[in-house]
């Protein structure tokens, strides 16, 4: 019993704070630009290296250091995929109506495996 009670006296007692969390590396404002007019600064260490771009805490954008450059001429423009073409040309709905067709003409087929769909096995019709 009397062991139960010393267990456990000594919780609290110590502080287990150690200096390393009281003596922070010294850190500098650093500020921020982002392309949507957003402006905020980074309490980074002196001793790390200020990353030349940071997501903009308002909108996300790419925010580049007020005293950098930006490395390289803003990436260029992804290249447009056949995903991107199309839809340049038809709408999601559009899309969807070629698909139902599409699916109609293969199920009729018996031929929807082929198509990477769900297979015809699970009930021959409703
Ligand atoms: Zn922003």
């Amino acid at each position: 019993m009397s062991e139960r009670v010393l267990r456990g006296t000594r919780l609290g007692a110590a502080s287990y704070e150690t200096d390393d969390t009281v003596e922070v590396a010294e850190r500098r404002w650093i500020p921020y630009d982002c392309p949507n007019g957003h402006h905020f600064s980074l309490p980074l260490s002196v001793e790390a290296q200020f990353p030349l771009v940071w997501e903009c805490r308002f909108c996300g954008a790419e925010a580049l250091r007020v005293d950098a450059d930006r490395p390289e001429p803003k990436r260029v423009k992804p290249a447009r995929t056949h995903w991107d073409m199309l839809l340049e040309r038809r709408s999601i709905a559009d899309l969807e109506e070629v698909l139902a067709e599409r699916l109609a003409v293969l199920r009729a087929r018996g031929g929807v495996e082929a198509a990477g769909g769900p297979g015809p096995t699970r009930r021959k019709s409703a």
